[in-house]
């Protein structure tokens, strides 16, 4: 099985994407630590947005 990559777009680095990746899942730029959330898989390609930060701040 050959590993798939999407490129970061904050820093232009590589991020493994896992072979079992499913839609919705989120991968972290082991660089930058920026969140990409995978948007579609098709035919072994990976569609990919930048996901929005995770806060657990709420704030009341
Ligand atoms: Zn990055």
């Amino acid at each position: 099985m050959e590993t798939k990559y999407i490129s970061c777009i904050e820093c232009k680095g590589n991020i493994e994407v896992p072979d079992d990746a499913m839609v919705g899942e989120l991968l972290e730029c082991p660089d930058c630590g920026k969140i990409y959330e995978i948007k579609e898989v098709k035919n072994g390609k990976i569609d990919y947005k930048e996901a929005e930060a995770i806060s657990e701040d709420w704030g009341e």
